[in-house]
């Protein structure tokens, strides 16, 4: 018997299959999709078995596989096709597509430390009668006796000796049985009556012809509550269903409602869990145990049979995409593939679609479902655009009319949700008497202030230096923190309103574990006044006190130099407006700028989503971006710059030579244009069809792929160009 194994080591080089020969003994445990360990030049690599043959290829002597690490396939013949596809469309390596499907737990090297965890538990043996016993003894007994099995942490405080000792009198017997590390409460769940819109739009799609169905319903029109019920009726079918939510809004109160009505047919997939975590959720998964899968954008991957539909809320985040390492895929684009093996339908939700989605819609590729009204029966909250030019009328960071708001919330025991817009921003330190701004030193990029362990970071690279007094450059001491962070906001509001109680929720104060989860709970608990927060508590948050929303800064997110800015920005001031009055009470929102005039900020006010998409559409058309064009960008780096920047030239030369019906911009630095002391360009390409780009694309690639001073990186449809 004869194999055919991808090796996990991700190189361009290599990455294909080695034929090895399997041993008398391993040859009844080899399957196509399990991992085998082989011998690999001087190493002993793992690698995914990608065939199995008879006769081998070559005339050359084979290598013999060591040695099967998995008893079960863990890539499905669905999930090693799709792994191919993923590679075609992303150009990246066959490798990192099927790693990029597994948990951590699963992938070479990472695997070790992660193992499956046993429950020891006693119980008793059949047919036995009982000599004189002590008092712990008798203890321990009656304990078996009542409750039939007892795990041995609930004998915590009980003598090993004693255990042991009704063990080898035969009373007792041990065993172990396999624990998941996540466990789930069930809840009692009363069933919503839908509304009509919300049964319309259901209806739709488990009545339709297992289309791409896109929601268009405002902020609290029951979008989720659709969901389920879609997901329901699949359930009774005995399908499985994918639900993918922005890291962001894989709140526990999102998941809550899903356990509530599916108790643990539910698995849920979040940065939150540890590597042994996962690797039980993605076994309860690939059981059969769990059914339904909610998580962020690597849930698309679950290794679920059957499945009935794909549901992707909140379809517009860019969390979606993979932007930072390879395959640089889209789990909407993953979806699609999915849901076209499956033969099921793919539902976007979102009250701010994207503009590529919408455009789609309205061209009528996915079918358009809309739920324009509240669940509660209000209209949308009341949105005023306060124009923060106009110093006069304000207090530090609050205008009046932000002031008066919050002091008329607390006074009626409501509650305020307030988001400080940090996207693209940094909190950076300066001297006020020689202008010095502190950077770090391997990247093109300021340090950022960290409070609570008093050090400049950098973003990029982890760089870390302590702060000091003086300033290095002028040595006088008049060191500033320029940025405006959520503790400065929550120092000047505890002075203003010193009666009220301030949850403060970012990056720093959620870091700990549960952290998150458990300050949801308090601020629903009304244990609050106000939330104050980055783009945390913009998404999916629902709490019924809530009538105030309050945004400090709109501004921030426009200022990004991407072509997405005015769509982002709309976004999240539209999501973040959609916290306010979602249950019996009148919501108003108001949003602080200093570009009232902004059509990205000023249709916030109408909630004229439409509008917006009308407007932003027309300047993607002059300016050729997305929709009407697509975008890749490729990422040339290096030590060198000089040689990095040669090299670009050749690549864009080469570019404008073969593919001339397409543009082709570039190079130029990227935004942060040294990091970790590697330089950056961007060449990006806008094209309509892309009839010879991937040929001549794969033809740059393979041309570096030996060359170790340049790396040639691919992303096709970044959800940024910077
Ligand atoms: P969205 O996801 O569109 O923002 P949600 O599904 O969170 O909206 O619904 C908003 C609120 O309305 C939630 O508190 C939800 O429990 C409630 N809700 C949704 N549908 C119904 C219904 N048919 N009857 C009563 N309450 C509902
Ligand atoms: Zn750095």
């Amino acid at each position: 018997m004869v194999v055919g194994v991808l090796v996990e080591l991700s190189n361009k080089n290599i990455d294909r299959v080695f034929e090895y020969s399997v041993p008398e003994e391993l040859t009844s445990l080899m399957k196509v999709g399990i991992r085998v360990l082989v011998p690999f030049g001087k190493m002993e690599l793992e690698g995914f078995v990608l065939n199995i043959k008879n006769h081998k290829d070559t005339d050359k002597d084979l290598k013999e596989v060591i040695s099967v690490v998995d008893s079960s396939v863990v890539l499905n013949s669905e999930l090693l096709e799709l792994g191919k596809d993923i590679q075609k469309s992303t150009l990246s390596t066959l490798i990192s597509c099927y790693q990029v499907m597994l948990p951590k737990a699963l992938k070479a090297k990472n695997g070790s430390n992660v193992s499956i965890r046993f429950d020891t538990y006693y119980s008793l043996n059949d047919n036995i009668t009982f000599d004189k016993l002590n008092e712990t003894q008798e203890k321990i007994i009656n304990l078996v006796k009542e409750k039939g099995i007892v795990l041995k942490k609930e004998l915590a405080d009980i003598s090993i000796s004693s255990l042991n000792t009704l063990i080898r009198k035969g009373y007792l017997k041990e065993d172990k049985k396999e624990h998941y590390r996540v466990l789930y409460k069930e809840k009692e769940f009363v069933k919503k009556k839908l509304t009509s819109d919300q049964e319309s739009v259901v209806n739709s799609v488990i009545n339709g012809n297992n289309d791409t169905y896109l929601i268009y319903g405002v902020t609290g029109s029951g979008k989720t509550e659709v969901y389920m019920e879609i997901i329901d009726h699949y359930l009774k079918l005995g399908k499985t269903s994918i639900v993918l939510v922005p890291e962001i809004s894989l709140t526990p109160q999102m998941v809550n409602r899903f356990r509530e009505r599916f108790g643990d047919k539910i698995a849920a997939l979040h940065s939150a869990l540890s590597d042994g975590e996962k690797y039980d959720e993605w076994r309860r998964i690939y059981r059969g145990e769990a059914s339904i899968v909610i998580g962020a954008r690597s849930a698309i991957f679950a290794p679920l049979n059957d499945i009935g539909v794909i549901i992707i809320d909140e379809e517009h985040s860019d969390s979606y995409k993979q932007s930072d390492s390879n395959p640089r895929y889209n789990a909407k684009d993953i979806a699609l593939l999915r849901s076209k093996y499956h033969n099921c339908p793919v539902v976007l939700g979102s009250a701010t679609p994207s503009l590529e989605t919408m455009a789609r819609a309205k061209k009528g590729v996915f079918k358009l479902l809309e739920l324009p009204n509240r669940v509660n029966g209000k209209s949308l909250p009341k949105v005023s655009i306060i124009d923060m030019n106009e110093r006069k009328k304000s207090k530090g960071y609050f205008s009046f009319e932000l002031l008066n708001s919050i002091k008329d919330r607390l006074e009626k025991n409501e509650q305020i949700i307030l988001l400080l817009n940090r996207r693209g921003y940094s909190n950076f330190v300066t001297c006020k008497n020689c202008g010095y701004t502190f950077k770090c030193p391997n990247c093109d990029i300021t340090l950022t202030y960290h409070k609570s362990s008093n050090t400049l970071r950098c973003h990029y690279c982890g760089y870390g230096e302590k702060v000091y007094k003086k300033c290095p450059e002028c040595k006088e001491e008049s060191l500033s923190n320029l940025g405006v962070g959520t503790q400065k906001i929550e120092e000047e509001l505890n002075k203003l309103f010193p009666n009220s109680r301030i949850l403060r929720m970012d990056y720093d104060t959620t870091s700990r574990k549960g952290m998150h989860e458990e300050m949801i709970e308090e601020f629903k608990d009304h244990k609050y006044d106000i939330l104050l927060g980055t783009q945390m508590v913009a998404k999916g948050l629902d709490f019924s006190l809530v009538t105030l929303v309050g945004v400090i800064n709109a501004d921030t997110s426009l200022n990004i130099p991407d072509f997405r800015s005015s769509e982002n920005t709309f976004s999240l001031l539209s999501q973040v407006a959609g916290r306010s009055g979602r249950s019996e009470k009148t919501g108003e929102v108001i949003i602080q700028t200093f570009n009232p005039d902004h059509y990205a900020i000023d249709l916030v006010k109408t909630h004229n989503y439409l509008g917006f998409y009308e407007k932003e559409m027309n300047i993607r058309r002059m300016l050729k971006y997305p929709p009407y064009y697509y975008l890749c960008n490729i990422r040339v780096s290096g030590k060198d710059a000089d040689y990095i920047y040669t090299e670009s030239l050749k690549i864009k030369r080469s570019l404008d030579r073969n593919i001339p019906n397409d543009i082709v911009l570039g190079p130029s630095n990227s935004s942060v244009f040294r990091v970790n002391n590697i330089f950056r360009y961007n060449i990006i390409i806008k094209y309509k069809k892309d009839d010879d780009l991937y040929e001549i694309l794969n033809k740059i690639i393979e041309h570096y792929k030996t060359n170790s001073k340049i790396k040639v990186d691919i992303d096709f449809n970044p959800s940024q160009v910077l």
